[in-house]
């Protein structure tokens, strides 16, 4: 029986990453997000390639409705979702003072609140199955905090709580949930913020780069999408069944200071 997995934000970046790595093992993937219609439908084709179904919902998570459709149009095709990704997330970057009040509102709904309703949809049919993997996409700021990242680093906290919360709910279903904590990985998400790091701090864009981003992950790599699509593998399968309500780091030693 092949696995159905459902991945938030996974048009780009780190949750096409994911997707890619669940399709490669033959499973079902249902991706969602923003982005150009033709580049989509190519990369929902290639996640075919592997012999699983690749399905794409566009759902925007700051609406509660269109998550619950998302999950439902899940279930209603492929008769479950096994595993959930909470991947979407957006960042902005400003001084708290001047931090708009719409994107503060924007983040928290995307990188918050966007996972009570997909956990919220699936947790019923994860219990009747007693059976179900929820790993959830935070970051090292959901550890540990930067400057000019209020509403990220709110989220990102928040997030780990809602892990922790939710994993005692399921425990005795067969489920688990938990958070992979990434530090830099160079996405768009992360290109989009060097320029405004950059002004925000006075530097320039390449000391962005190795004097804030790097500065801190001892390893002075960027994290690969890869190495956190594998985490979410490892996280999703049966070796991993007493793991739960915990997070994972993949910082290169950021957290470890
Ligand atoms: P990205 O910008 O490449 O991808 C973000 C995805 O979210 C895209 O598919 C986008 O279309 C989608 N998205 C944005 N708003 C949405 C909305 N309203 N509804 C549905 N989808 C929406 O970013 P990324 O770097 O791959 O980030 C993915 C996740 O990883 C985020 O939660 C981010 O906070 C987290 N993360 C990233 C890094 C990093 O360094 N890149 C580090 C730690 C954690």
């Amino acid at each position: 029986m092949k696995r159905t997995v459902v991945i938030t934000g996974s048009t780009s970046g780190i949750g096409l990453g994911i997707a890619r790595a669940f399709a490669a093992e033959g499973a079902n993937v249902v991706i969602n997000g923003f982005g150009d219609a033709a580049e989509i439908e190519k990369a929902r084709k290639s996640l075919e390639a592997h012999g699983g179904k690749a399905l794409y919902h566009g759902g925007d998570m700051t609406k509660p409705a269109e998550i619950a459709d998302l999950i439902a149009t899940a279930e209603k095709t492929f008769g479950g979702v096994d595993v959930l990704v909470n991947n979407a997330g957006i960042q902005h970057v400003s001084p708290v003072e001047d931090f708009p009040i719409e994107k503060w509102d924007q983040i928290i709904a995307i990188n918050l609140t966007s996972s009570f309703h997909t956990v919220r949809a699936v947790v019923p049919g994860m219990k009747a199955k007693k059976k179900g993997r929820i790993i959830n996409i935070a970051s090292a700021h959901g550890l540990v905090a930067s400057p000019y990242k209020s509403a990220y680093v709110a989220a990102k906290h928040g997030i780990l709580g809602l892990t922790k919360s939710v994993a005692l709910e399921v425990a005795e279903f067969g489920i688990t949930i938990n958070a992979i904590c990434p530090g830099y990985v160079l996405t768009p998400l992360v290109e989009k913020q060097i320029p405004d790091t950059a002004k925000a701090r006075g530097i320039t864009e390449e000391q962005v780069k190795t004097e804030v981003m790097l500065r801190l992950q001892a390893t002075k790599e960027f994290v690969s999408i890869d190495e956190v699509a594998q985490t979410a593998i490892f996280l999703a399968s049966e070796a991993a069944r007493q793991i739960t309500g915990t997070s994972i780091s993949i910082d290169g030693g950021w957290t470890a200071q």
